[in-house]
């Protein structure tokens, strides 16, 4: 009790800013938008120094101090066993974090609607984990959950740093505002919750496993809270967050990835649906956000053929393998593959709709194994 710092100690560093805008597409927008999209154009040119400057900081090991939630220590200590505790703060248009504390756990909606819908949404996520998972926080420890909105001007992007979450306004010509999409938010918080469980390093297809884990929980955090089952939801991540003006409706589409946009200035969405097409890149990190789709598909296919509450099937089966011991953070898509077959035939039961949906899912994308169809699960998965 003689500190009550260490029982609210952070997660080990992150090794990388995970950030909701793949590079990419910032890119294609600072390289073909002045004409339609100047403001937009402008914003993107000014957000890769400053993404860059945060990248870069992570890899340094985070040599500036990171800011922890303002909230007093004796609160801070309280939170790390009891349930969901948000802070949301307002950075008021600068690069400062966490910015001014504007709405703490348990206080009435406040008149700005970005603080309002980070607070719903940090709810959201945290209800998936708690209630379909029985993960508290992050951290399993009840980790209090905090973000910042209006970060600096017209920013197009919004990242996890390892303590909290930030979003962007938005430039209003590409991307609008970044703390509507429960997708996002939810995908965000997810890298926290991988972090402290399998870690996998964000490089190649480790690193698009991570982004895909990002995805899936992401997708479940909105199918959680609208009550949508598998056949309904829509698999977007990050639907509704660019303007009318573009011809695109979500960042990614996990059913069918490389549909999500098709747009003269952002150009098409890159994921492959399916190993052929898979991306050898150096960019991106080796492509995580692209080859991603890779496995968002297999997951999504093996939920739509079961149909019902896709937290209470598939989502069970990977959060048990993203938590177990199988996993390490060098896994790749073959190994993951047979993790998911195996856990399957361990929680439902060899041979039934969940297991064969899940082994059918990988074999759509052309992830699959001889011994797949054998029935021999147990160490050779
Ligand atoms: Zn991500």
């Amino acid at each position: 009790m003689n500190d009550q710092h260490n029982e609210v100690a952070p997660p080990q560093p992150f090794r990388r800013l995970h950030t909701v805008v793949p590079p990419y597409l910032l890119d294609a927008i600072a390289e073909r938008g002045a004409e339609k999209f100047p403001k937009a154009a402008a914003a993107a040119r000014s957000c890769r120094p400053s993404d860059a400057e945060h990248r870069s900081l992570r890899a340094e090991g985070l040599k500036r101090a990171p800011t922890p939630p303002d909230a007093p220590a004796v609160v801070r200590a309280e939170a790390a066993s009891a349930g969901l505790t948000r802070f949301i703060h307002d950075a008021q248009n600068r690069e400062e974090l966490p910015g001014v504390l504007v709405r703490s756990e348990g206080e009435e909606p406040v008149g700005d609607e970005a603080v309002n819908e980070a607070y719903d949404g940090l709810g959201a996520s945290y209800r998936l984990f708690a209630e379909a998972f029985g993960h508290n926080s992050l951290d399993d420890r009840g980790m209090p959950l905090s973000a910042t909105v209006h970060y600096g001007q017209d920013y197009d992007n919004a990242f996890f740093d390892g303590r909290q979450m930030v979003f962007g306004d938005g430039d209003d010509q590409v991307f609008t505002g970044f703390t509507g999409s429960l997708s996002i938010i939810g995908h965000e918080l997810s890298h926290g919750v991988i972090a402290h469980t399998a870690d996998l390093e964000y490089q190649g297809q480790p690193g698009a496993l991570n982004e895909h884990f990002a995805d899936v929980f992401g997708a479940l955090t909105e199918q959680y809270a609208k009550g949508e089952d598998a056949g309904s939801a829509s698999w977007l991540i990050g639907a509704g967050i660019f303007t009318p003006a573009v011809s695109g409706e979500a960042l990614r589409n996990m059913l069918e990835p490389g549909t999500a946009y098709d747009d003269d200035v952002l150009g098409k969405d890159p994921q492959p649906a399916h190993m052929d097409q898979y991306i050898d890149t150096t960019s991106d990190n080796g492509g995580v956000h692209l080859n991603s789709g890779i496995p968002n598909r297999a997951f999504a296919l093996a939920a739509t053929t079961l149909g019902g509450n896709a937290w209470e099937t598939v989502g069970q089966v990977w959060f048990s393998v993203l938590v177990g011991d199988d996993i390490t953070t060098r896994t790749d898509f073959a190994q993951f593959a047979p993790m998911t077959i195996a856990e399957a035939a361990v929680q439902f039961g060899e041979g039934t709709d969940v297991h064969d949906a899940i082994v059918q899912g990988w074999e759509s994308v052309g992830i699959s194994s001889p011994d797949s169809r054998r029935g021999n699960h147990g160490s050779s998965w």
